[in-house]
């Protein structure tokens, strides 16, 4: 390892990191000092914080995305027997979610450039049995979902965004996910936001909020924070089988601390993203993900395409790197290629999919990280064809 830079040994770089700091400390510990600690006023002023800032009309708190997904498709109507179009190209919750209703995840391919389903991609793939198409901001990157709305409104097919990477997005001049029916979003720590774990369904019609409301906390006609409000709880009805999904006082009030620190995480990660771009602007072989025309994305992930042209392969680059401290990772999965999927991907044509996951890479990119350490990661990617274990 001649080639490493003194200081490359003393630090790791890691992919991602959160961004916590004491105001989270202390909010957790005014709620643990509140004695309230489970689903109650936190949660309600999360969501409709959220709400208001994601320019949502109702937003529902869960333990997860996926349990937001969950909670999506039952009150899309979605049950056995019907189909719902998703890309492979996503984290394997987005098609792991239809099996929870007993429906059959049908993959489309993505767009090459942008990661996301697109229109065609979706029609390409429409069974007389479609009843929902779950779209996602790969990475951040906005999806176009006007198109894939028009095509899919007339049929009746509802259009789940999973936004679980999209906090802090835009969209055709608005919030990701405004533009959407059903919105579902993550708060896991490799995501731009984090209260540990935690979810949101975001939603444009009372009904479905309400229900999704009930069936998150066990489809009880009267929450426990209704309950304990009054001497005399009323009794509870149960009209349908729900779940407990409910996110916690505790991770609400880190939510809304987080929520604040939005703005600044986007800018800092667009900030170290344009400085990549400018570095590998110069070098052959490798593309960065960027804005699409419809929209912003906020750099959730900062992936790297390593085409044929580039001095090594994607899996020689992730070996450099990691040899040089630096944790990037693989791109986003191909949930096509998993066992658990591979009844519904017998007949998938992918090639956009099956291109992108073999050949990109997300580069470390996380609020704290700094231009040096950056450069670091630089270095390694603009290292000349020959001698490339440096002098
Ligand atoms: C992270 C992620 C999820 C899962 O989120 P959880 O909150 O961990 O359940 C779902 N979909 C996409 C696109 C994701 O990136």
């Amino acid at each position: 390892m001649t080639g490493l830079l003194p200081e490359a040994a003393l630090t790791r770089i890691s992919v991602m990191q959160p961004w916590l700091g004491e105001d989270e400390v202390a909010a957790v510990a005014e709620v643990l000092r509140s004695g309230w600690v489970a689903q109650g006023p936190k949660v309600a002023e999360f969501e409709a914080t959220f709400a208001r800032r994601l320019e949502a009309a109702h937003a529902v708190a869960t333990s997860s995305c996926t349990t937001a997904l969950h909670l999506a498709l039952v009150v899309a109507g979605v049950q056995a027997g019907d189909d719902v179009v998703v890309p492979s190209l996503s984290f394997v919750a987005t098609a792991n979610a239809p099996t929870y209703v007993g429906a059959r995840p049908v993959f489309a391919d993505v767009d090459g450039v942008t990661g996301n389903l697109t229109a065609s991609g979706v029609a390409a793939v429409l069974t007389p049995q479609t009843r929902a198409v779950i779209v996602v901001d790969q990475g951040g990157v906005p999806v176009d979902l006007a198109p894939i709305r028009a095509l899919c409104d007339p049929r009746g097919i509802v259009v789940i965004e999973d936004a679980a990477c999209a906090a802090g997005s835009l969209y055709r001049g608005h919030p990701a996910g405004a533009w959407a029916e059903l919105a579902t979003w993550s708060f896991h720590p490799r995501k731009l936001l984090t209260t540990g774990e935690g979810g949101m369904l975001t939603t444009s019609r009372l009904d479905w909020a309400e229900r999704a409301r009930r069936l998150r906390e066990h489809a009880m006609s009267v929450s426990a924070a209704e309950r304990h409000a009054s001497v005399l709880a009323p009794p509870e009805r149960y009209d349908e089988v729900g779940f407990n999904f409910r996110m916690t006082d505790l991770q609400a009030a880190v939510g809304l601390v987080q929520l604040d620190r939005l703005p600044a995480i986007v800018e800092r990660r667009r900030e170290l993203a344009a400085r990549y771009a400018e570095a590998i602007a110069g070098i052959d072989g490798l593309r960065l993900v960027a804005d699409p025309p419809h929209g912003r994305t906020n750099m959730q992930s900062c992936w790297v395409e390593v085409g044929r042209s580039y001095r090594t392969d994607r899996e020689g680059l992730l070996a450099e790197l990691a040899e040089a401290g630096i944790s990037a990772r693989r791109g986003i999965m191909a949930a096509h290629r998993q066992r658990a999927h591979a009844a519904a991907a017998r007949e998938a044509e992918l090639p956009e999919t099956d291109r992108l996951t073999d050949t990109t890479l997300i580069l470390p990119l996380f609020h704290q990280l700094t231009t040096a350490e950056q450069d670091r990661v630089i270095a390694v990617l603009a290292r000349p064809v020959r001698g490339s274990q440096g002098p």
